[in-house]
């Protein structure tokens, strides 16, 4: 692995890129990168940008030729060329076929079914008339979560239906309605697993979500959940990478319900925003471990080193333009805060433009700086 000019091929080029690359570059790993936008995050730190689709066929498939291992930071890739590309003998990892139940949330739906992984109920549909017809024949009931079956992120591509006058909006695409969910609390686990077949979680996180932004607002390290629901998680993010069969990352988002019940809402088999906190927080960071699995070395310990609170650092709801960051300055005075600035030289209302890691001796104390850098810390524009 670790031969000189060692090539490392990533499609997508945005934040979780970039800190697949500050990993590889630990270990001299060349790192060449496939996205449409020449200002992405990782362009200019990456060793080889090449702007194009990865959605278009031939890009990826000739961008794949040129690299040793080829993995991706974002589903919304062409599968037909890595498919390709696998069948020829190139190492892409997460697989394809992974990829391919996992970007549609149907399919992903299905899997779970199949294989008996808690999850909520659900109905697929092709069209919005499908949903209104069921509905007339009362084999639907309102309220309930729409949610496209491919394309969707960060929250866009969801949408709570909760009355009749909602049903103006309905999304007209081939969609997954679930049941709404009584939560009470959101948790991730991030699964990582290597050829070899061995695997290791990260511990817990619990997320908190932003309303306005539909974003998570806060993710908190250790969580305060029982061990034995902890122990289940886990369990149950290794049932799901070791049915999948999948090699990477894999971040397993579940609903604890007010009823006790862990639900998966939806997994990503890739570096996750739920473990951005992992980079300061635990010996070994989510993406090196990621390049590890897909490189079949020796996963690293994921024990915690200190209680972290991470939140993201989002675009401010009245300002669109050339980003301009206040107060670090007194945010880099606190003790145990770190600022990541992904380098998205555009801000719009709720970009993820970085994420702050606060790491303290306990998370109420945690918590407190991460108010302090919440309030002070905002991504503006001196335009408007
Ligand atoms: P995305 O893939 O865009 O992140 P998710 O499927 O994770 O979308 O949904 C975004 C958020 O919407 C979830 O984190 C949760 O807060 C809420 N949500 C999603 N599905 C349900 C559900 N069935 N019941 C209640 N809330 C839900």
């Amino acid at each position: 692995m670790l031969k000189p000019n060692f090539k490392l091929g990533i499609l997508g080029g945005g934040q979780l890129g970039k800190m697949l690359i500050q990993a590889a570059s630990k270990w001299d790993i060349k790192t060449y990168v496939l996205d449409p936008d020449k200002n992405c995050s990782s362009s200019v730190i990456c060793n080889n940008f090449e702007e194009g689709s990865f959605k278009d066929y031939d890009t990826v498939y000739n961008f794949g030729k040129k690299v040793d291992i080829l993995t991706f930071e974002i589903e919304h890739v062409n599968t037909d060329a890595l498919k390709d590309l696998e069948k020829e003998g190139k190492i892409v990892y997460p697989q394809p076929n992974a990829l391919e139940i996992i970007k549609d949330k149907g399919l992903q739906k299905e899997f779970y079914r199949e294989n008996n992984i808690p999850t909520s109920k659900y109905h697929l549909f092709q069209s919005n008339k499908e949903i209104l017809s069921a509905l007339n024949k009362n084999k639907l009931t309102l309220p309930f979560v729409q949610k496209s079956r491919t394309e969707g992120y960060d929250g866009k591509g969801v949408q709570t239906v909760k009355n009749e006058g909602d049903l103006t909006y309905l999304f007209n695409t081939p969609s997954l309605i679930e049941e709404l969910v009584s939560i009470e609390k959101e948790l991730a686990v991030i699964v990582s697993r290597n050829s070899d077949g061995e695997s290791i979680c990260f511990p817990t996180v619990e997320m908190e979500f932003s309303s306005d932004a539909n974003l998570v607002e806060q993710l908190i390290c250790p969580t305060t959940i029982t061990p034995e629901i902890d122990a289940r998680a886990k369990q149950i993010a290794i049932d799901i990478i070791n049915k999948l069969k999948m090699v990477g990352n894999l971040a397993v988002e579940f609903f604890l319900t007010k009823d006790g019940d862990l639900l998966v809402n939806e997994v990503a088999p890739r570096p996750h925003n739920s473990g951005h906190h992992t980079i300061e927080g635990n010996c070994t960071s989510q993406f090196e471990q990621h390049i590890r699995a897909i490189s079949n070395l020796p996963l690293g310990s994921t024990k915690l080193i200190s209680p972290s609170v991470m939140i993201n650092l989002l675009g401010h709801q009245d300002y669109n333009g050339e980003a301009v960051y206040t107060n670090i300055n007194n945010c880099l005075a606190i003790d145990g805060v770190h600022i990541h600035i992904y380098g998205k030289r555009i801000t719009k209302p709720f970009r993820k433009m970085g994420h702050v890691t606060i790491m303290d001796d306990s998370i109420e104390k945690a918590k407190t700086k991460a108010n302090f850098v919440k309030n002070n810390l905002t991504v503006i524009s001196n335009e408007k």
